[in-house]
């Protein structure tokens, strides 16, 4: 007999879709215990839900099969959707050790539906008829997308090379668990500790209060600096005390490479399991298989555009190196990594007279959101934001925003959980808690975290001009959330392929500078002046300023993908952090000065994210982006005319057309990397 399935109680809050408007999840009533038992009860629902699919006596037709696939799943998905946001947002011993728990049968259960080959014949069967039962397009794509996803899981394999998957998919996502574990974990234990005040000179006063509230937080003495996620230390600016600039740097760059959670043999693991998985599959490495399911298609088209940018990068990156040890030199000092941000700030300062510090004050976080980035949503979109102070979010910190159209219709609910916590994980992103679909009649629920530091008591939240162009980003992605306009949750919003995904929020960080937007979002939070004119000039003259630096630490770590993802089983990585060494000096990418922005002991995106062999997409997307961009400019900047165009063609179709048919409807032609080469300064090294 085997185990009975494990249900759900009827007491469990995510037993039914939510009743509270939009279907926001009943956050006040959901333990992590209720996410635990819904998880466990959604996997033997989906099974039972797919076993009825298979079992069926009839033919199979697109509603019997792909549709019925499609809807299976709801318990598990909305378990999923609480219980993701709450392991990013607000970790806790025991939110990981469900984690762990799950991360291994969910991976079964994954590969029990794709692999199971009565499925895939009824699948394959609809998919060969396809064209010829009177389908809409969109569920055309479906069935095409179905198809491709059970191949590219490994569908068509005979039964030991199904059981040989599985066991290879158990292991890899308990070592993406571990690998995001021993990450937090690691982070934290690096934070930079600091005893005497005088170690912080070049700190404002805030910044120093905050790191004493992180070093209080943890029952320490002193002051605490905490590390982000990428290499580079936002304190690296301004930190006047070159030793502790050093230990601040050496700590981001050996996190997670010794010790007790040392992430070396994960990665290498990790990156040998996935090219054997390649090879079970059909193809040459990793980096084949993801590219067979993105616009760019193939590897040799994502080494040409990589290739195409590396000389004149590694130029613009030396050149700024020469200023950088001009600058050094007036202090005695020979420019080292950690010395970089530093004296770039200061070259920045002296050359453009920006001084990015000095702009926090005209970037008070809820003025730039409302002021800023939901003003501009509205002048494009016609969306407009009304607090649900009424409505309850996971943690505190998060607030909620009714989202209604032009004509006054409820859109979705956007939350924002926008400050850094212990037990958030690092850098800022956008999901969902429930996704937009024609056929569930589900609204859209997104949510935007950023990690924002707090103000001390009483006192605004201010943002540095990075953290304002992250909001924007990160609003962009929201707004493919909530604009969705499909049938099927399999194409909701922001469900495109990963090297476009990108590209809607880059575009919207284009209105973070659009001068009516700035104008009326940018203002001093004592005395609310405007920013001045001359500064707003200065930041766009000082634009160029680091995009040397910028893009080769961006390349370095996209190269750093793709040679983790090329290795083939045989491939004698040795030491990771050496594999690392060799393969950035293959690429011609290795500086001591540039790391990547990534080194791989902390490439979460590659090895605890959806990122592997994919990192390239942010530059890919923002080849369309700077093209977008273009095309705004062309057409007259931000006027709803073109907000609309933009909004219906592409953001509102998520993943229900061709991405790059989208992008065309809106341009009217293929994207040109001109502009892109031209906004990285490297249109002289490259024929565009
Ligand atoms: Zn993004």
């Amino acid at each position: 007999m085997p185990a009975p399935a494990p249900t759900v109680s009827p007491d469990n809050p995510l037993a039914e879709p939510s009743p509270l408007p939009f279907q926001l999840p009943p956050f006040a009533g959901i333990a992590l215990e209720h996410c635990r038992e819904a998880l466990l009860a959604g996997m033997a629902e989906q099974r039972s839900e797919v076993a009825a699919i298979v079992g069926s006596a009839e033919p199979p037709t697109f509603e019997n099969t792909v549709l019925a696939l499609e809807r299976s799943g709801a318990l598990l998905h909305r378990a999923w959707a609480v219980f993701g946001n709450l392991a990013s947002s607000v970790s806790t011993p025991r939110t990981r050790e469900i984690e762990r728990e799950i991360a291994p049968l969910e991976a079964a259960h994954d590969d029990a539906i794709r692999l199971d080959p009565a499925l895939f014949a009824r699948i394959d069967a609809v998919h060969a008829n396809r064209d010829d039962n009177g389908l809409d397009a969109e569920a055309i794509r479906l069935v095409e997308r179905y198809h491709l996803d059970f191949v590219l899981s490994g569908a068509r394999l005979d039964e030991a090379g199904r059981a040989r998957l599985t066991e290879l998919n158990q292991e890899l996502s308990e070592l993406s668990t571990s690998f995001g574990q021993n990450l937090q974990l690691a982070s934290e234990a690096a934070a930079v500790r600091v005893a005497d005040a005088a170690e912080l000179a070049g700190l404002s006063e805030e910044e120093v209060a905050s790191a004493a509230t992180a070093a209080a937080e943890r029952s320490l003495e002193g002051y605490l600096l905490p590390l982000l996620l990428p290499t580079g230390q936002p304190v690296l600016v301004k930190l006047r005390d070159r030793d502790l600039r050093r230990r601040v740097f050496e700590a981001s760059v050996h996190r997670a490479a010794s010790g007790e959670h040392d992430n070396r043999p994960v990665a290498a693991r990790i990156a040998r399991l996935r090219a054997e998985r390649a090879r079970l599959l059909g193809f040459d490495t990793h980096a084949d298989v993801v590219l067979a399911d993105s616009t760019a298609r193939t590897t040799d088209a994502v080494d040409r555009m990589l290739a195409s940018m590396v000389p004149a990068s590694v130029a613009n990156a030396e050149a700024e190196a020469e200023i950088l040890r001009e600058a050094a030199a007036r202090d005695g000092v020979e420019l080292a990594a950690w010395d970089w941000a530093f004296y770039s700030e200061q070259v920045r300062t002296e050359r453009y007279a920006v001084d990015t510090a000095a702009l926090r004050p005209w970037f008070e976080l809820d003025r730039v959101l409302v002021d800023g980035v939901f003003r501009a949503a509205e002048l494009l979109y016609g969306f407009r934001f009304a607090p649900r102070p009424d409505l309850q979010g996971y943690h505190p910190d998060v607030r909620v925003w009714e989202v209604s159209d032009a004509a006054g219709s409820p859109v979705g609910l956007y939350l924002g959980d926008f400050h850094a916590r212990e037990g958030k994980r690092g850098g800022a992103w956008m999901s969902s808690f429930v996704r937009q679909s024609r056929l569930l009649g589900t609204p859209p629920v997104v949510v935007n975290n950023l990690n924002v530091s707090r103000a001390a008591a009483g006192q605004p939240v201010l943002l540095t001009l990075d953290e304002v162009n992250t909001l924007f980003h990160e609003f962009g992605h929201a707004l493919h959330g909530l604009s969705s306009a499909v049938t099927y949750p399999r194409f909701s919003g922001t469900s495109v392929p990963r090297d476009f995904v990108e590209f809607p929020s880059q575009v919207n960080e284009m209105w973070a500078l659009w001068p009516e937007v700035l104008a009326h979002y940018a203002r001093h939070v004592d005395t609310g002046d405007p920013l001045p004119a001359a500064v707003v000039e200065a930041i766009d003259a000082a634009k160029l300023w680091g995009e040397g630096f910028r893009t080769l630490e961006y390349l370095a770590a996209t190269l750093l993908d793709q040679a983790w993802h090329r290795i083939t089983p045989e491939t004698e990585v040795g030491d990771p952090v050496d594999f690392e060494q060799r393969a950035l000096e293959a690429a011609g990418v290795a500086s001591p000065l540039v790391p990547p922005r990534y080194r791989t002991t902390y490439f979460q995106h590659i090895f605890a994210g959806g990122y592997a062999a994919g990192y390239y997409s942010y530059i890919w997307s923002e080849v369309l982006d700077a093209d977008t961009v273009e095309w705004f400019k062309e057409n007259g900047g931000l006027r709803r005319e073109n907000g609309d165009e933009f909004r219906t063609k592409l953001l509102s179709v998520g993943g229900s057309v061709d991405p790059l048919a989208a992008f065309r409807a809106v341009r009217g032609r293929d994207a040109d990397p001109g502009p892109l080469l031209r906004r990285r300064g490297l249109i002289p090294a490259v024929q565009a």
